[in-house]
Parts: structure tokens; sequence; C-alpha cells
């Protein structure tokens, strides 16, 4: 009989982890030719997530891991993914935002179609500001043109792979993971199933816009160098502009004798080349601390108790 792992990344989700682990029974009971593993990660959680987790514990197929403090749902993710013993692995969130339901039709698709994974996205982004929606597509357009990767737009993390999938994903060393991109870049082959968005089953979202704009940030990061050719592109830019600028000041000397402005257009020169100076050294900057990370080499998490810790 094929295992299937399912990993559950949870940051103060107390509420609805009693409807997810029902529905997750639920699902269970119907994949008759499937055995399971529902791997909990709290992620730090500062409400009672674990104990409701451990409530749960009776159940032979519940594993958890709990972490020593908030270190982000992509950790998470690879922690569960570091747990995992299944035939398939599948990540998914708390909150019943990626229908656990939809599990027999991703096993199919994969088999159908000779996949490793089936990844969904959201066709619709209802409930969501349209504010939101707005700057995550323009993330992916960006990402993609620049990277050469192709991250559907409205691509959840909500995916299930095979176990070779999941085994190439784990041992990419990075410590800053943007796993959608991860799981592009590895290859294999993908299957996408569609579905419209479905609103949080209980409690609130754990994503302000900040969170969410570093996400984005480490994703172009970690997966394109093309906003380091910047410098050079408005470095030359700025050079043919000065010398377009000599020449006709030397011609327009020699014409009508020599010509005096304000202070105005320098002021504007300087702002105009200090700011792309200090927008580049920022861009440099965020390269460079990533680095730095990398460098330092810390643990992408540390595990405070768990009931399957092995790593
Ligand atoms: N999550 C996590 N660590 C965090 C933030 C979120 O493990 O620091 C989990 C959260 O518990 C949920 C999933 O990531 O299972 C998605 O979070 P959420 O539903 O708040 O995000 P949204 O669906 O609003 O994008
Ligand atoms: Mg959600």
């Amino acid at each position: 009989m094929e295992m299937l792992s399912l990993i559950i990344p949870c940051y103060n989700e107390e509420q609805v982890l009693p409807i997810l682990y029902e529905e997750l029974k639920k699902v269970a009971s119907e994949m008759k030719d499937n055995s399971f593993e529902f791997i909990f990660v709290n992620d730090g959680s500062r409400d009672n997530t674990l104990s409701v987790i451990k409530g749960f514990e009776d159940d032979s197929r519940v594993k958890y891991i709990s972490f020593s403090r908030n270190f982000g749902k992509e950790a998470a993710i690879l922690a569960g993914l570091d747990a995992a013993e299944g035939d398939y692995v599948a990540v998914m969130d708390a909150d019943m935002q990626d229908p656990p339901s939809m599990l027999p039709e991703m096993i199919a698709a994969i088999k159908e179609q000779g996949a490793d994974s089936a990844a969904t996205r959201r066709i619709s982004r209802t409930g969501e500001p349209p504010i939101r929606s707005f700057f995550a597509n323009l993330f992916y357009k960006i990402l993609n043109k620049t990277s050469g990767l192709n991250v559907m737009g409205g691509s959840r993390d909500f995916r299930l792979m095979k176990k070779e999938m999941v085994d190439a994903v784990r041992e990419l060393p990075e410590t800053d993971r943007f796993s959608k991109g991860l799981y592009e870049w590895v290859g294999f082959k993908t299957v996408w199933l569609e579905y419209k968005n479905v609103e949080r089953a209980a409690g609130v979202t754990k994503w302000s816009f900040i969170k969410l704009f570093k996400y984005a940030v480490n994703g172009i990061v970690s997966f394109t160098t093309a906003p380091l050719k910047l410098a050079t592109l408005l470095g030359i830019l700025s050079v043919a502009a000065a010398a377009v600028w000599t020449v006709v000041d030397i011609v327009r000397a020699t014409l009508y004798g020599s010509w005096i402005v304000g202070l105005d257009p320098v002021i504007i020169a300087v702002l105009a080349v200090g700011g792309i100076i200090m927008l580049l050294l920022g861009i440099i900057g965020q390269y460079l601390s990533h680095i730095f990370n990398e460098v330092k080499g810390r643990p992408e998490y540390i595990v405070k108790e768990s009931n399957v810790y092995k790593k």
C-alpha cells in the first residue's frame, strides 16, 4: 500500500485544526488504497496549537514537529519534507484553503499523466483585497521574466509530489528557501489543477503585507541576478546622457556664447543620480544579505519537541 505524507505548517491555528483533522480523517477513510501520515509542524505558535495537535496523538498516523520559535512557513515545509516517509508527499495549509478533498484527484492526475507532482493554482482570488492580488500578479510576472522559471500566477504551496521529487527538493542546501521556485528548478513533470479560492475555515491570515513583500523579494533574489545587471544598464545610460549633454553644451556655447541657467537642473540631476545609486546599493545589499545568510549556514529551523524527529 502506498503511503501519503501530509505536511501541515501551523502557526496559531488552534481554531481551525480540529476542523482540518476531521476533514483529513474523512478523506483518508475514503482513500482506501493509501495509508497516511499527518505531519503537523508547529511553527512557534503563541496559542494552544501544540496542545491541540497533541490531542490527536491517539491516532498513530499523527506526527508532530514543534519548533523552538517561529521560523516561517518555508522552514515548516522543509521540516515536514525532512520527516516525511511517504511514497507521496503533500504540503497543505492548516486553514482548509487547500482543500484536502482534492487529494484523490491529485493522485489520479499524477498516475494518469505519468507526472511527478500535481500542483494547484487558484483561478480566482475572491475574498482577497484587490491591491494584494495586483502585487501578487506583478511579482510572478517579474519573477518569471527575469529568472526563466515558470512559476504559475496564483500557484499555491498546495502540491502533491512523488518521493523522488521530494528528495531532490530536500537536497537543495539553501537557507533562504522559496519553495515555489525550488519545485520548478528541480524539474520533473508537474500537472496543474485549478480551483476556486476558498476562504479560511477559521482564524485569521498570518501574512501581513510586509511579510508578503519580503517573501516576494526573497523569491526574486533567490532565483535571478537580473536586478544586479540594472546597475550596468543605468550606468551606461547615465554616461551616455552626460556625453550627449556635453556635446550639446559645447555646440550651444560656440553658437550663442555662454549660456547660464538656474540651479534647478543641477539639483534634479544630483537627486536623480543619487537616488539611482542608493537604489542600486540597496539591490546589491539584498544579494549580499542572502550570501551572508547562506555563508552562516545556520539551520533553517530548530526542533524543540517532536514524536518523529530525525535529521
Ligand atoms: N504559517 C506558518 N508560519 C508562518 C505563517 C504561516 O507555518 O509564519 C502557516 C499557517 O499556519 C497556514 C499557512 O502557513 O497553515 C498559510 O498561512 P495563511 O493561511 O495565514 O496564509 P494565507 O492563506 O492568508 O496566504
Ligand atoms: Mg490561508
